[in-house]
């Protein structure tokens, strides 16, 4: 049927991981709702728990529905395995898990998530770990910041909220240079804007709470590894390379190669972490991964007209949209993520703070509401909310000052999103 040719993203984003129930024929994939799973036999028992056999235990480990999805998420991002757990927080910590240890570190952009600068510079420190902050323009100061004790370099294709575009093939470089990963959170992007992998990121992160499922229903994440970097090359990471005392001596990259990093996600990840994803969110995020691709195309031709056209208002100060002329980061697009620079931006109103608040309060068709990649359009004013617990200077470093608003494009009618917001300008 595809003569050796790998299927098409369109193809793939329906059929990818989605087999017909071997009991019954289904043809989508059922909600396994179970907890457990019979064992045929004392030795069948064994034989799983000893990783000797791949099935199913326990839903904490794996699940039908759940194990579909990490396949079709592996196969959209080009990987070569992928666990699915409970939040895009969720996919960060089982990606750094394995590499980490008390005293280790990361480097990390300036430009992430607010909640993820947060989880990097407060929470990890009750691990032992710590994160250094760059700016991931200035390619020497990445280099400066990696130290024998860093363990990875992690960053944002399309980083939120500022609309700002990562040099990941450079940034890789310098990971590939360093003998250290380089973790990519492909939230903003997805697999149809960007493949990561392909630009030499080692693993993917993904909160499929956003644009993957799509619909605003479900909290989830991934972790796609690319199956490419060598966990032995060095003594960095002994939990991949060497017997793992956690796992009763398993030494992973020796005995699953490419599979290593995805075993450990499950064996140890899933089973000691616990953030496990559960098979009903599978399933909603599996119905919206089906309609991917036509969801970004929309998401992009919406936020191109709409940024455009808020560029060209009186009330505004600025918009940062890749997908602009005036963005100093055009010129990554084509690219990095050559079919559109996604459907977020920032506005900064003239009116400061105050015009900021006034303008949120105003919009009737954007929700107000602390969520991104929905199907309907969303806004918030991140210095207020997602950013508050970060000083001024973080806020104005991560794009976020207390001008800016930032606009979730949604995939409603462009003009009926263009007059809501030149009502609440102008209101
Ligand atoms: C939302 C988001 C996260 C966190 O994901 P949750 O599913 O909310 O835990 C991480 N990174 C980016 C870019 C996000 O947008």
């Amino acid at each position: 049927m595809t003569d050796g040719k790998p299927l098409g993203f369109d193809t793939q984003q329906i059929h990818a991981g989605a087999n017909p129930d071997p009991a019954t024929g289904a043809r989508q994939v059922p909600i396994y709702q179970t907890t457990a799973y019979v064992f045929r036999d004392a030795d069948h028992a064994a034989a799983l728990f000893g990783l000797q056999e791949v099935g199913y235990i326990y839903s904490r480990l794996t699940n039908p529905t759940v194990g579909a999805l990490g396949d079709r998420i592996a196969a959209l991002e080009g990987g070569a395995g992928a666990v699915c757990c409970s939040s895009g927080h969720a996919a960060q910590i089982m990606a750094l898990f394995p590499l980490m240890a008390p005293g280790r570190n990361i480097v990390a952009s300036t430009r992430l998530y607010g909640g993820t600068i947060t989880q990097f510079s407060q929470t990890f420190k009750r691990f032992g770990w710590s994160a250094t902050f760059v700016d991931f323009d200035d390619l020497d100061a990445v280099k400066a910041a990696i130290n024998d004790d860093t363990r990875a370099i992690f960053c944002e294709t399309i980083a939120n909220p500022g609309g700002y575009i990562t040099d990941l093939d450079a940034i890789a470089e310098i990971a590939d240079g360093a003998g250290i990963p380089l973790i990519v959170d492909n939230t903003t992007a997805t697999p149809y804007l960007c493949r990561p992998i392909e630009h030499g990121a080692t693993l993917v992160v993904h909160s499929l709470t956003k644009y993957m499922t799509g619909n605003g229903t479900v909290t989830g994440g991934a972790i796609v590894d690319s199956g490419k970097f060598d966990w032995s090359a060095s003594d960095k990471f002994p939990s991949l390379s060497q017997p793992e005392p956690a796992y009763h001596g398993l030494n992973f990259h020796e005995t699953f190669g490419p599979a290593a990093f995805t075993f450990h996600g499950i064996a140890i990840g899933l089973r000691d972490l616990g953030m496990t994803l559960n098979p009903q969110a599978a399933h909603y995020t599996l119905m919206g991964i089906e309609t991917l691709s036509m969801r970004m195309e929309k998401h992009v031709a919406n936020a191109k007209k709409i940024a455009a056209w808020l560029e060209g208002h009186d009330a505004v100060a600025g918009v940062t949209y890749a997908g602009l002329a005036s963005s100093p980061y055009k010129d990554r697009v084509p690219k990095i993520c050559p079919k559109g620079a996604g459907a977020l931006f920032t506005v900064q109103l003239k009116d400061g703070y105050e015009g900021c608040t006034k303008f949120v309060g105003n919009l009737q068709l954007f929700s107000h509401v602390a969520n991104l990649g929905d199907a309907r359009s969303l806004v918030i004013h991140p210095a207020s909310t997602t950013h508050r617990q970060l000083t001024q200077a973080q806020q104005i470093a991560a794009g976020a000052a207390p001008d800016t608003v930032r606009l979730s494009i949604g995939i409603e009618d462009a003009d009926d999103l263009i007059a809501d917001l030149d009502q609440a300008l102008k209101a």
